[in-house]
């Protein structure tokens, strides 16, 4: 039996600026959220999808940033390590599985 399913998540990469929001017609404080997606296999997860948006703190209404600029500011990348590379671990035991098959023949 194989568990498979998808998730998401989220993060908020704090206050950026203060600025007029189009929405509230009032200045507010503007953030940098995350969001994303991703599938998974047994525990095995990948991010199938992710934006990042510049957003009115109130009314969450905002832009979406280019992603790769926005992760060259991050310090860190703000999704979980096994969800960003356990896709990695999944093509290991493939390989691992096609070798093991293939010495088994000889
Ligand atoms: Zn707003």
């Amino acid at each position: 039996m194989i568990i498979w399913g998808s998730g998401g998540g989220g993060a908020d990469l704090g206050q950026v600026e203060i600025r007029e929001c189009p929405t509230c017609e009032k200045e507010r404080s503007f953030k940098i959220f995350l969001r994303y997606k991703y599938a998974h296999v047994y525990y095995l997860r990948w991010v199938t999808e992710k934006k990042y948006h510049l957003a009115c703190d109130v009314c969450l209404r905002g832009v979406e940033l280019d992603s790769n600029e926005v992760e060259a500011k991050l310090e860190e990348n703000p999704i979980p390590f096994m969800t960003r590379f356990g896709w990695t671990f999944l093509v290991g035991l493939i390989a691992i599985g096609f070798i093991a098959a293939n010495l088994g023949k000889q």
